[in-house]
């Protein structure tokens, strides 16, 4: 039988760019010393209260906007009750239920291998993070840094159909909280996190009535992208296999956990009955209206999006789809670029340069893009260099190898190397005519018609100026000064 691979996705992204927290006014920086960003109401001590974080609405609500949400027109919070020692209050504070959280039914379109793809948003939510476990051979503690942390969960309906399709959105979501300054989105950081949803259902049956989908199976927590390719790619696998097998009831609703280790997911739950969380409006935050006007404030000041900034690449700069997908999937690379273009660098050379040579050397040496001292002017002061013909391209090379981590310029590594390409026509006229005195018989062989010596004799050229010459012009003036004779 064929089957269709349904997969939904819950993308929890911590909003990193806060001061504060979600509902108090402790720094939302949990990379402090353990316990150190956190304020009574935390940690639920009696008689505290939450007061909404302003920003941390905007920038959801921006999001929302971003993924063709719909925004509701009060701002409710709810409880969800449940007790883990990494939430001292006995439930977070969240959105999931009734009313309307911060986005309702939006859609939104990726790429995937220059493709253009739509999914539909189920919704976006504005929450709290719990606390986290940090374990030490000597037991384990809880550092309520992150209690508290603004996070949004975005909830697609069950639209992928392949981990592809999957990670692409994931990466395009990523970029967008970059851009917009809404979160650094780090997933080495914790800061992203995903719960994967997958089901096969006979190919042959109409998708869109729910009626005919699989039995799903949720990973929960999977906190990379190469994770979550694996986990679907693993899934997909395994409930294959049950179905060719006849053993489709041995596909349950469950909660599975992916293990990096094993590269396969492993059973945690059954879910007979969902857990009774008992939600219920948080009646410590009174519904707050969202006025029009901020709305319409919040959508203009949304930033140049990845996507956009692409199109602008690609139809301003002339520079291919390809390179323009590279440059942007980074903003820290797109930012690096743009500034380049500011300084009147050639955009074609200078997308050729962070392509090739940045992101090539960064991949090799297993840099971050913070951990290099090339800045924009120093990437177009070494493609003037070259443009001048004062160095050659393979010169260049070796320069920008140097320049990447060393704190030099172009420059000075131009001089320390003594790496001048001798581009003065006068010097190099003279230099030719040397190789031509002390060569009678080649001009001879020349005069005869044997025009490849011309290779030769600049090749004298070459060595008389140890690699200094330019080649093009110690060519184009051994052929000028050859006809003279
Ligand atoms: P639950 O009540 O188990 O949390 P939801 O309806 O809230 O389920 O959906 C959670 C996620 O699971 C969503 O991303 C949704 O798209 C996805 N999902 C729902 N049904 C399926 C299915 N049959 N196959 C794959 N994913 C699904
Ligand atoms: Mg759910």
């Amino acid at each position: 039988m064929k089957y269709r691979v349904m997969i939904g996705l819950e993308m929890h992204c911590e909003i990193s760019e806060t001061k504060t927290k979600a509902f108090s006014s402790a720094k939302n920086d949990y990379s402090e010393y353990p316990n150190a960003s956190i304020r009574p109401v935390d940690m639920a001590f009696p008689g505290t209260l939450p007061t909404v974080n302003k920003e941390a609405v905007r920038m959801g609500l921006m999001m929302s906007m971003i993924l063709g949400c719909t925004q509701p027109e009060y701002l409710y919070f709810e409880r969800k009750n449940y007790y883990y020692p990494d939430l001292p209050k006995g439930f977070q504070i969240t959105q999931e239920t009734k009313p309307a959280p911060i986005g309702s039914f939006g859609e939104f379109t990726y790429e995937l291998n220059g493709e253009k793809k739509k999914i539909r948003i189920n919704n976006l939510h504005l929450e709290e993070d719990a606390a986290s476990s940090d374990h030490y051979p000597s037991g384990t503690r809880i550092n309520y840094n992150r209690a508290g942390v603004p996070l949004l969960e975005l909830v697609t309906e069950p639209d992928f159909r392949s981990a592809d399709e999957a990670v692409a959105f994931l990466e395009a979501i990523r970029s967008i909280y970059q851009y917009t300054g809404i979160s650094e989105a780090d997933s080495k950081k914790g800061q992203v996190r995903c719960d994967v949803n997958v089901s096969l259902m006979d190919a042959s049956l109409d998708d869109s009535d729910p009626k005919n989908w699989g039995t799903k199976v949720e990973m929960k927590n999977v906190n990379s992208f190469g994770g979550v390719r694996d986990a679907i790619n693993y899934e997909i696998k395994r409930q294959t296999e049950l179905l060719d097998a006849g053993k489709g009831d041995e596909i349950v609703q469950e909660t599975r956990r992916w293990d990096e280790e094993s590269s396969s997911t492993i059973s945690m739950r059954e879910k007979v009955d969902a857990i009774d969380y008992k939600y219920f409006v948080e009646p410590n935050i009174p519904k707050f209206k969202i006025s029009k006007e901020w709305l319409l404030e919040i959508k203009k000041s949304i930033p140049t999006l990845p996507y956009e900034r692409k199109e602008k690449y690609i139809n301003e700069y002339g520079i291919t789809d390809y390179d323009a997908t590279i440059i942007i999937k980074d903003k820290k690379v797109s930012d690096f670029y743009d500034e380049c273009i500011n300084l009147h660098a050639d955009p074609k050379l200078a997308s050729n340069w962070v392509t090739t040579n940045l992101l090539g050397n960064l991949n090799k040496l297993e840099l971050e893009f913070d951990e290099i001292t090339l800045t924009p002017k120093m990437l177009k002061d070494l493609i003037d260099l070259v443009n001048s013909k004062e160095i050659s391209s393979k010169q260049a090379k070796e320069v920008f190898a140097e320049i990447l981590t060393s704190g030099k310029t172009p420059q000075e590594v131009v001089k320390e190397k003594g790496m001048k390409q001798m581009s003065d026509e006068g010097e190099i006229v003279k230099i030719a005519n040397e190789v031509l005195d002390e060569n009678p018989d080649v001009i001879l062989k020349y005069k005869n018609g044997r025009n490849n010596v011309i290779d030769w004799l600049t090749g004298q050229i070459m060595k008389k100026t140890r690699g200094q010459a330019n080649p093009t012009i110690a060519r184009d003036t051994m052929i000028k000064e050859i006809e003279k004779r």
